[in-house]
């Protein structure tokens, strides 16, 4: 995972504004890896740090991010979207339920496209989420066994 110094630099690289408001909330994002936030979440603990933060600022921010494949934005199927802070491809275990998103070391056989299917065709990016219930979801009465 990059510093928030090699992400600044790579910004800067770019040609994207490096202000001390996005470093901050590279900062953030940082300090929340594996967290799978939602935007609003993100503003929040953000402007807990920043009072002075605007909404667009995070979302801009965010939005370059994902850009420069620095972030990852998923559509985890719970409604909004998460960002995740790259980190080598992972896949996604979410509970339906509580929303709970966990990572996954992938797998990387089942992310390797079969050759026949191929043909040319050069892939940047591949997506496996397993949704479904945790355990304290599927079987909510289970620990109170002899109750039924
Ligand atoms: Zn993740
Ligand atoms: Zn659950």
């Amino acid at each position: 995972m990059p510093t928030v110094d090699g992400l600044c630099a790579e910004m800067r690289a770019q040609g994207r504004r490096v202000t001390p408001q996005r470093r901050a909330i590279i900062r953030v994002l940082q300090g929340n890896e594996g967290e799978h936030r939602t935007a609003e979440q993100i503003f929040t603990r953000v402007r807990s740090m920043s009072p002075d933060m605007s909404p667009a600022t995070v979302y801009n921010t965010l939005h370059e991010l994902v850009e420069m494949g620095a972030l990852l934005e998923l559509d985890l199927g719970l409604g909004q979207r998460r960002y995740d802070i790259s980190t080598p491809d992972h896949a996604h275990l979410v509970c339906l339920e509580w929303g709970r998103v966990e990572d996954i070391p992938c797998c990387d056989e089942a992310l390797t496209l079969p050759p026949e299917y191929e043909h040319g065709f050069r892939v940047v990016d591949c997506r496996v989420v397993f949704r479904g219930y945790c355990p304290a979801c599927a079987f909510p009465e289970e620990g109170q066994e002899g109750a039924s």
